[in-house]
């Protein structure tokens, strides 16, 4: 049993089946052969051996004449590998005596070589990287045309892959992946994000495991604890198993409160919205008893299909949501695509800092016709109910006053054309940057809410890369600078009677329930799944108290200490919550 830690980013335990994804996307399950079959597979085996063959010395052939031949022998060590007697028996044998289906035996085999070299502490572990090449070359010649990707997953799995892209997750069927984790990727990247929306447990950043483990082995997926646990014993599935009877009657528990409104004890209102990135996610808001929808992240429509979305594909995914909604508040965000969120074909070539530069409403205002696009479908959809319209990564008031001229301009066209839409649609912006932050006292008088992205200012605050696993550490809502931002966000709007919500994974984490209320805030947007234990902390607490917790958190200087604080005090209220069961009150 193997027990590997990474980042928790959708809750949620599953156990199942693993299918491995290496860095290729190769699918390699566990399969056997017939035993009448092991000489045609041997033979299969040989010619993929003989391919690769082929393919290294074509390569090296080519770098000879251009390089010389010093850097031939790096390709004459890897025919060298290819070709060791040991490593030919050892995959002749899996075959022949374990029946193992050549691909499997090539993974497995090669895998356990690279680990071998992994394990040294010197300059030879990268020889690992040599042999997964030599494996990727074997299975592409073994798999040829039969090559399974993502797409192709038809029963239940849980994928184990080098890194998925947020597009990658995008398209995640459902169905049948019960859960994923990967090698790379961190706390704050879109593909946690979608990752929540779509309800799939989801661990990341856990750092090299793949040569640890084979496609249909058993695994367990923490979600809850940003563990994967590989070849698990009999007593730790039988452990899971009943977590996951647990966490049934805890959702049916939370099941009662649905219907209740979100006050608390001294009887505060607080509006819970769902964030959502497809239409269908609209019903489970809905299902959790959601006061609308506060975050509806529409670049996903981008991410999820091959060609650019007309304008009807945008007015018929707004549509869906605002009548699912039924007369609820929906807030479209205009497209926030770039940095980890990119289209393959529009990647530019010398972005080499993303997150720092064409991205969101930066991109939208260079690309006009598909800004207009946007806009008349979420104009369109504001006549079928109480649609509101939201800007991204706002940094100037310039951007603010450009995007809701091409708006100005987009209803004119409208109107002129007969084209129904509501010429009142309430205009916000996210507060993501702290230049945002800095200046909102001047941006609010020129928006009608505002709704702060912690996901992004955390990472613009603290300067560090979301996503990346490396300085996740780093990564922090709690760090009194974030804190700073989002009190005077939240004062500002309040004292502008500007509505304001904080619609980051921030607001969706009930640890930090108290301090957003303490700091004022009265409007959280958050995963669907969060919903209903973000509703049960609320009503378990009064305003007058968080007002406390906010203070004291504001005072301290490290993020760890304002961390160890606020858990404190959330197992106190959760303590007392259980022990008076005032959830349900
Ligand atoms: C945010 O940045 O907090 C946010 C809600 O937007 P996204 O996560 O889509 O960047
Ligand atoms: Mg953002």
């Amino acid at each position: 049993m193997l027990k590997l830690q990474g980042f928790a980013v959708s809750p949620g335990v599953t156990i199942g089946e693993a299918l491995v994804l290496g860095t290729e996307g190769f699918r390699i399950p566990r399969r056997f052969v017939e035993r009448s079959a092991v000489d045609t597979e041997l033979a299969r085996l040989q010619a993929a051996v003989a391919e690769t063959t082929r393919e290294v010395e074509r390569n090296r052939d080519a770098i000879r004449s251009e390089l010389g031949d010093q850097y031939a022998a790096i390709f004459d060590a890897h025919l060298a590998m290819l070709h060791d007697e040991r490593l030919q028996q050892e995959l002749t044998s899996a075959v022949r005596d374990r029946n193992w289906w050549p691909e499997y035996a090539v993974s497995r085999t090669l895998r356990r070589y690279a680990k071998a070299f992994q394990n040294l502490d010197n300059h030879i572990a990268q020889r690992a990287h040599d042999i997964y090449d030599i494996e990727k070359s074997l299975l592409r010649n073994l798999l040829g045309q039969r090559r399974e990707t993502l797409a192709a997953i038809s029963q239940p799995v849980v994928v184990l892959a080098h890194n998925l892209t947020p597009s990658e997750t995008a398209n995640l069927d459902r169905r049948f992946v019960k859960g994923f984790a990967t090698e790379l990727g961190g706390p704050g990247s879109h593909t946690a994000i979608v990752a929540e929306g779509l309800e799939i447990p989801a661990v990341v950043g856990i750092g090299p495991f793949l040569a640890d483990v084979s496609g249909g082995e058993p695994v367990i997926l923490d979600g809850n604890q940003g563990l994967i646990i590989l070849q698990p014993d009999e007593e730790t599935i039988a452990q899971y198993r009943q977590e996951l009877e647990a966490a049934r009657t805890v959702a049916a528990e939370l099941d009662l409160i649905r219907d209740l409104p979100a006050e608390t004890t001294d009887g505060v209102r607080i509006q819970i919205t769902g964030n959502i990135e497809f239409p269908d996610e609209a019903e489970h808001c809905i299902a959790r008893g959601c006061d609308g929808i506060g975050l509806y992240r529409t670049e996903f429509l981008y991410l999820r299909s091959r060609r650019e979305p007309s304008e009807d594909d945008h007015f018929a995914a707004y549509g869906a949501v605002v009548r699912a909604m039924n007369g609820k508040p929906v807030v479209i965000r205009t497209l926030d695509l770039g940095a980890d969120k990119m289209l393959t074909e529009s990647r530019p070539e010398e972005d080499r800092n993303p997150c720092l530069g064409l991205r969101s409403i930066r991109l939208s205002l260079r690309q006009l016709p598909v800004f207009r696009t946007q806009l008349r479908a979420i104009l369109r959809a504001s006549a079928l109910g109480d649609v509101r319209v939201m800007f991204p990564l706002i940094s100037t008031i310039i951007e603010l006053r450009q995007a809701r001229m091409v708006l100005a301009d987009v209803m004119e066209d409208l109107l002129e054309h007969g084209i129904a839409f509501n010429p009142k649609m309430p205009v916000g912006m996210m507060v993501e940057t702290p230049a945002a932050a800095l200046m909102l006292d001047a941006l609010v008088k020129e928006v009608d809410f505002v709704s702060v992205g912690t996901n992004d200012l955390i990472q613009y605050t603290l300067a560090v890369d979301r996503g990346n696993k490396d300085v996740a550490e780093l990564y922090n809502a709690c760090d009194p600078a974030v804190l700073r931002l989002l009190r005077s966000s939240l004062d500002v709007a309040n004292a502008a009677g500007v509505p304001a919500n904080v619609c980051g994974q921030m607001s969706g984490s009930v640890m930090y329930t108290q301090l957003l209320l303490g700091l004022g805030l009265r409007h959280m947007s958050v995963p669907a799944s969060a919903i209903p234990e973000v509703k049960q902390v609320v009503r378990s607490v009064s305003v007058a108290e968080c007002r406390l917790v906010a203070e004291k958190a504001l005072t301290m200087d490290g993020a760890r200490e304002v961390k160890a604080y606020l858990r404190d005090q959330f197992n106190r209220r959760l303590a007392r919550a259980v022990a008076g069961g005032d959830a349900a009150r």
